[in-house]
């Protein structure tokens, strides 16, 4: 974990301006961390912002520390998934792993950013909000949020994790498109109760006209249609089953 040493440390504050989530004060001519907001995402090491070095890594103490460690820190991979950082391959290898089907809709939920980030308790609160409503989270092998899962059918985390603070972290998952708006009216309410920011990604399929219903549904929950996009043109050859 990331933390000052005070025998080396000047006070310049330097390092202030580059922490991720502004886990860092200067007091008394003295850098703190405040460790229960550190994400450690190792930024203010890896860019040698301390003139001095007085910013030290110490070893991360069980999976809750190494968990948040690895999805903070875009440089390091999470060996389940094998994608660095929070990330995993959602609907970008889609063409090939045929993850969403046909009549399906993939829903990603990116909690925190940089400047803000999230803790797990609140990612729970979304995991176990969106599961009620009929999401089916992802599994261990393609997604952070399925290693974590301590129950599948409630959505709720393992104990390990909840008091840990991420720069960012995924909710993702599936269901069929009928029950898409009842996932997003859950969505809306949960939103009242946690102390971060999300953006929301929905992975749909077109028909051969180019086609999908979930903009309908966007509509029609009176939600703006998304601005931005990522097209998958069908180039890649479906894995069986
Ligand atoms: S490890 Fe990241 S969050 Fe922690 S003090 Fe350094 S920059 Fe800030
Ligand atoms: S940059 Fe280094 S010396 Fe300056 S306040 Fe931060 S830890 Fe202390």
């Amino acid at each position: 974990m990331a933390v000052v040493n005070v025998e080396k440390c000047t006070g310049c504050g330097n390092c202030v301006p580059y922490c991720t989530v502004r886990a860092i004060r200067v007091e008394d001519k003295m850098a703190r961390i405040d460790p229960g907001c550190c994400t450690e995402c190792y930024v203010c090491m890896r860019e040698k912002v301390c003139p001095v070095g007085a910013i030290e890594a110490q070893p991360l103490v069980g999976f809750g520390e190494i968990f948040k460690h690895t999805l903070s820190d875009p440089t390091e991979t999470l060996k389940e998934t094998g994608v660095p950082g929070r990330g995993t391959e959602e609907a970008k290898t889609n063409d090939v792993t045929g993850r969403f089907r046909p009549g399906e809709v993939g829903v990603c939920i990116d909690l925190g950013r940089p400047g803000v980030g999230t803790s797990m308790r609140d990612v729970e609160k979304v995991a176990m909000a969106v599961t009620a409503a009929g999401l089916e989270i992802e599994g261990p092998e393609n997604s952070p949020i399925g290693l974590v899962l301590k129950d599948r059918a409630t959505g709720r985390l393992q104990e390990e994790v909840l008091d840990q603070y991420l720069l960012s972290m995924i909710v993702e998952g599936k269901c069929p498109v009928s029950g898409l708006p009842k996932v997003l009216e859950a969505l809306r309410e949960v939103e009242k109760q946690i102390d971060t920011v999300f953006s929301l990604g929905l992975v749909a399929r077109t028909d051969a006209n180019g086609h999908t219903p979930v903009l309908e549904i966007l509509e029609e929950l009176g939600l703006p249609r998304p601005i931005r996009g990522k097209v998958n043109v069908g180039l890649g050859r479906p894995l069986a089953g």
